[in-house]
């Protein structure tokens, strides 16, 4: 009698999907030799049951997915912050914008105060502030950027 086989009833260690921890649940369901549903002992809570495997990498995931998550695209943002408010800023000017007038962006094009701007990364942007002798501040749909320009 080395082996024991798991049966409903059974206590096992599982990650409670409520406590956000592993803990100790009691089997509810199995199907066949693999327990399918268990029972938190600490919330009481019914859920599924995950490999333990599985939970170690949720919980080491966190700031990989974080991560990788960055190099495929923004990460979505719920908190005011900079980069929202320039992209509301953008979105509000977006209406009076002519963009049918917008001057493709070169590094040597002269630009002025409120011209818009075509650039091939950014998209349009309106130019909010001339830094002399040539650098501008261009407010894109993605954020303000300091881009060069012609005197
Ligand atoms: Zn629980």
């Amino acid at each position: 009698m080395i082996t024991r086989k798991l049966s409903a009833g059974d206590i096992i260690e599982a990650r409670c999907t409520k406590c956000r921890e592993v803990m100790n649940h009691r089997i509810v369901a199995m199907v066949g030799e693999k327990v399918v549903r268990v029972e938190c002992n600490t919330c009481r809570g019914i859920h599924n049951y995950r490999q333990p495997a599985e939970a170690k990498v949720v919980i080491g995931g966190k700031s990989a997915g974080k991560a990788a998550s960055k190099t495929v695209s923004p990460p979505r943002k719920t908190k005011k912050d900079p980069d929202i408010a320039d992209k509301e800023e953008w979105e509000s000017l977006l209406p009076s914008m002519q963009v049918d007038q917008a001057i493709m962006y070169e590094m040597n094009a002269k630009f002025k105060l409120n011209d818009l701007v075509q650039h091939t990364a950014f998209g349009i942007g309106l130019v909010t502030l001339i830094v002399k002798p040539n650098k501008m501040h261009v407010l894109f749909q993605g954020g303000k950027k300091l881009l060069r320009c012609g005197v």
